[in-house]
């Protein structure tokens, strides 16, 4: 399945350039779970969901796909997870460029995950809020997964079982010597889209090809099998030191090509398996009022 969230509040299920509104399943099966759990109650039940979509969908209302207003496909995740210098080229840009404090990156191993905090998640339609013009802010493109059930001490072996769906996302990035998590997390400066592609249509995360481009230039591609700790081994990693909830999101690291952006530019990013977006980049209020 592909699961969307589009403007206001509504879930659909797309299928090449339609989208049918199942909003009304999904509040059904939202319902259906104790309110007092953990995690995302749409997220958590997703095979519920499936097992009340009809085969026949001509009862659903249809959408264009162009028509509506993309959120982000997970509502409100408990946590957003990011893996640092996850692709070896990426840290050697980073070393060679010095844009990240300090010359010497430590490995994903050593340097761990981060946080960024949940309030900066934005959907496609919603768009990136460059808050400080003055400074560098870069895209980072991501292959994003989405946790559908606790995960603890995850084995390596059986990860992939944990995950419910994947989305392509942004990792938009202040670049300056505060901590990351706090760099990385002003609001919208964590693009996720632009819909889930639920696991059982991705049984192999491990080599998919991601692209970004800024104004049609292409920047940025991602080959999964680069990835230093892939996508069981971050799950792995991340479930030792926590418990991972349905709806939690985890995104995998960049590779290279970050460079920067500024207001006006419209971002693309596409997998042939996950989809394509565009979003658009622009000031936040606070830096119009300073300009
Ligand atoms: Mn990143």
């Amino acid at each position: 399945m592909k699961i969307c969230r589009f403007e206001p509040d509504r879930v659909g299920l797309v299928q090449g350039d339609a989208v049918y509104d199942i909003t009304q399943l999904a509040r059904e099966v939202e319902r259906q779970r104790d309110p007092s759990l953990p995690g995302d109650p749409l997220i958590a039940q997703l095979e519920q969901l499936r097992s009340l979509i009809p085969a026949d969908l001509d009862g659903l209302a249809k959408l264009d796909l162009g028509g509506i207003n993309l959120l982000a496909p997970v509502a409100r995740p408990g946590k957003i997870v990011a893996a640092p210098v996850n692709y070896q080229e990426h840290i050697q840009e980073m070393q060679e460029n010095n844009v990240s404090p300090g010359h010497d990156i430590p490995e994903i191993g050593k340097a761990g995950l981060f946080l960024k905090a949940a309030s900066s998640l934005v959907g496609p339609s919603q768009g990136i809020e460059i808050r400080f013009p003055e400074r560098r802010t870069d895209h980072e493109l991501e292959l994003a997964l989405v946790i559908g059930k606790t995960a603890s001490e995850v084995e390596w072996e059986d990860a992939l079982s944990y995950v419910a769906g994947y989305c392509i996302g942004l990792d938009i990035t202040l670049r300056g010597r505060e901590d990351r998590s706090f760099r990385k997390s002003i609001d919208s400066y964590s693009v996720l889209g632009p819909w889930l592609t639920t696991s059982d249509e991705l049984p192999y995360p491990d080599a998919l090809d991601l692209r970004l481009s800024v104004n049609g230039e292409e920047r940025q591609q991602a080959l999964t099998n680069q990835l230093i700790f892939d996508v069981r081994k971050i799950i792995q990693f991340a479930s030792s030191f926590y418990t991972l909830h349905p709806g939690d999101v985890i995104y995998t690291g960049t590779p290279k090509g970050v460079a920067p952006i500024a207001s006006g530019d419209v971002i693309e990013a596409q997998c042939p398996q996950l989809g394509l977006m565009r979003v658009r980049v622009r000031a936040h209020e606070s830096a119009k009022a300073r300009s």
